[in-house]
């Protein structure tokens, strides 16, 4: 119809997240026969019993074709979504990349509050009071994932109400954003908190400097974790040297760019193993992984089933003006058909054959750039 819009590598990207779903689809359901035509009863026995992100993308009503005229976006509605940032590729890209949004609002507001009006752009960061702290526990490869996430999540909580945290809270820290990554490795699980601390810069007293990096800082920072893991845990997990990290601005907020699946899938093909030979949770959905990894996956599903992935301290969004959305209003709002035109319908034969074989992403690229005829034939080969 229009000119192409959508660019080669998003493209890619869109077919590789479609691909990673279609696994996670099938790691999450019991049988593989999930063809509607097949025995009804059976099919809802089967629907009902799995769980409700390997049903993301199953219809609820008939498949349409849509389109926004002001836009010029094509999608297919009449699907249900699981909103599952943790186990669905489909759903994470987008809940990823409108978080990465609110966090990145957030990191300007802050900066233009906090940092010099004088410095250069590197500067301001530098100098406006963000730092990134990680948060890890010691593990070994026969943990269960639950068992872990129980002990980091406890520790954590302790962490907020002691004293490192609290003299943050009493004098400098304006907020925090805590973000749970989970990672897989030759220690097996490894579940870590990123924590975005904003500083207030503005309430230092003169000559003096909120230096979250200084040696002193540091070693507070480790103390107090280090009781925290141990009095969480009942004394069973002791971290080393490598249990806490601080970074300052410039790197924070690179950070904070970086997140989402995007990033992961581009960091994908550059290695092909994350940080010292570990891999993410959709890496583990990658086809050469397939049965590898299926066990894990499903032990990841229902360890991370219902967190909170990433979460600010109260009232932060509110004190920054910033809109901020729970995982299911972001899909919600993707998923509104409003504004949008009905193009044709499509069949359910036709939706689920390019369902299975990850072809969506191509059909609606197809769409921006061909006619309503062209995209009839298109829509013929999967009859
Ligand atoms: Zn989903």
């Amino acid at each position: 119809m229009k000119k192409a819009k959508t660019s080669d590598l998003i493209l890619l990207n869109r077919i590789k997240i479609a691909e990673l779903t279609h696994s996670m689809r099938n790691f999450l359901t019991p049988t593989n026969s999930w063809n509607v035509g097949t025995n009804v009863d059976r099919y809802m026995n089967e629907f009902f019993a799995v769980p409700r992100p390997a049903k993301c993308g199953h219809l609820i009503s008939n498949a349409k074709l849509v389109h926004h005229a002001a836009t010029d976006d094509f999608k297919i509605s009449g699907h249900q979504s699981c909103a599952s940032v943790w186990a669905c590729p489909h759903c994470s890209s987008k809940i990823s990349e409108s978080r990465k949004n609110s966090v990145e609002q957030l990191l300007d507001k802050h900066i233009k509050d906090f940092g010099n009006p004088a410095d250069n752009h590197r500067d301001k960061i530098n100098n406006s009071g963000i730092f990134l702290a990680t948060l890890t526990l010691p593990h070994t490869l026969n943990q269960p994932l639950g068992d872990v996430l129980k002990v980091l999540q406890k520790a954590k909580k302790l962490f907020k109400q002691r004293g490192y945290f609290k003299s943050l809270k009493r004098n400098f820290l304006v907020g925090n954003v805590d973000s749970l990554e989970i990672t897989y490795g030759k220690n097996g699980w490894h579940p870590h908190y990123h924590i975005l601390l904003l500083m207030n810069t503005h309430t230092l007293l003169p000559n003096s400097k909120i230096n979250l990096m200084s040696a002193d800082y540091k070693k507070a920072l480790f103390e107090s974790w280090q009781k925290c893991v141990s009095d969480a845990s009942d004394g069973m997990f002791q971290i080393n040297k490598f249990g806490t990290d601080i970074r300052d601005g410039s790197f924070a907020a690179g950070y904070v760019s970086k997140w989402g699946l995007q990033h992961e899938l581009t960091k994908g093909h550059v290695s092909k193993k994350g940080k010292q030979g570990s891999i993410t949770p959709f890496q583990m959905l990658e086809p050469e992984n397939k049965d590898k990894y299926k066990t894990l996956f499903r032990e990841y599903y229902l360890a991370t089933k219902g967190k909170s992935q990433l979460r600010a301290s109260k009232g932060l969004w509110d004190l920054y003006g910033i809109d901020y959305n729970s995982d299911e209003e972001i899909i919600d709002i993707l998923d509104d058909d409003e504004g949008y035109i009905v193009v044709m319908s499509i069949s359910h034969k036709t939706y689920y054959k390019m369902l299975a074989s990850a072809t969506i992403p191509i059909f609606l690229a197809f769409c921006q750039n061909h006619s309503r005829a062209e995209i009839v034939r298109f829509l013929d080969d999967f009859a």
